[in-house]
């Protein structure tokens, strides 16, 4: 029995193997395509100023739709176009929908900032700054009005992307490290590196009121950030408590699901609109 059941188990494992690289295989192919096909849409999520509560800028964050197999997170299909390399192409799209929603929005009166989120693969083509001034020139942006996420994985990646964000800097570009206390860099990566602003990551948001002491990371790590001239976003705000301590704690900018979901860029419009009323009285 015992036997029996272990080489069902191992069967059904190799199964399940097998359908996930199938799947793997047919997202990665269909990838290569997905931008001719029109299968992509940016949606964004409106980040809040700590003290104002207005929206201070919005995070751009890209959306699928396979012809096969539906919506498909960008958690899995990111690192698929990453080693197969469609990352570029499909980058260099969202950059430059997101400078053509910038402007649509210029054009209606709303001056709004949009965070990016940038790829190692993306940042260390040596075609990335100048596609992005090509792209702000084009649709009639100040380059202050885009800030490029990178996460820690970038910092360790190599010597050049030292130079690259210097690069990206000296045009007025802002960096931001996404994710941050996740990945393998240590806390001595935020003096040597060239970023502005850290996004604190949602695990830290959500321990934080789950434990006394819950906030000491999230404490220290704001401190450390402001002591060394840096902004602080606090991503992944699920409840009013963590909104509220946050706030408390000093964390300049707040995302998450509490103050709005990812939406497509025809709904910021109602969005702003009623901010006011939810957030400014509180
Ligand atoms: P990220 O840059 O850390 O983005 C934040 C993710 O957390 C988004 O997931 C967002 O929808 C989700 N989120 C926001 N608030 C909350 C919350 O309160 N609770 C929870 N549970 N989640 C929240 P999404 O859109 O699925 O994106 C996942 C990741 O895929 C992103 O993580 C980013 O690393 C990557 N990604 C998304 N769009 C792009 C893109 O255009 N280019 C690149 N290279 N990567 C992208
Ligand atoms: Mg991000
Ligand atoms: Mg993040
Ligand atoms: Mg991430």
């Amino acid at each position: 029995h015992v036997k029996e059941s272990g080489r069902n188990s191992i069967l059904q494992y190799s199964e399940e193997l097998e359908e996930s690289i199938r799947r793997r295989k047919v997202l990665s192919q269909q990838l290569l395509s997905a931008v001719i096909n029109d299968e992509f849409e940016v949606h964004y999520q409106p980040i809040l100023a700590s003290d104002s509560l207005k929206v201070a800028k919005l995070e751009a964050l890209l959306r699928w739709t396979s012809p096969s197999h539906g919506p498909v997170s960008p958690a899995e299909f990111i690192p698929l176009a990453e080693t197969s390399g469609s990352i570029v192409s499909i980058g260099s799209w969202v950059l430059r929908q997101v400078c053509s929603d910038l402007s649509r929005f210029r054009a209606e009166g709303l001056e709004l900032t949009a965070a990016v989120n940038i790829s190692a693969v993306q940042l260390m083509q040596p075609g990335l700054t100048g596609l992005l001034l090509s792209l702000l020139a084009e649709y009639g942006l100040p380059s202050s009005s885009l800030e490029l996420e990178i996460t820690e994985s970038v910092l360790v990646s190599g010597d050049n992307i030292l130079s690259s964000l210097q690069g990206l800097r000296s045009h007025g570009l802002r960096i931001s490290l996404d994710d941050f206390g996740t990945g393998f860099s240590s806390l001595s990566y935020l003096r040597r590196f060239p970023v502005d602003v850290i996004k604190i990551d949602r695990s830290f948001i959500s321990e934080m009121t789950l434990e006394p002491q819950g906030d000491v990371l999230v404490k220290s790590i704001i401190e450390l950030s402001h002591n060394l001239g840096l902004k602080v976003v606090s991503e992944g705000i699920e409840q009013a408590a963590q909104f509220d301590l946050l706030r408390r704690l000093g964390s300049d900018e707040l995302q998450g699901y509490y103050i709005s979901r990812p939406m497509q860029a025809v709904e910021i419009y109602s969005f702003l609109s009623q901010n006011n009323l939810i957030f400014a009285k509180k």
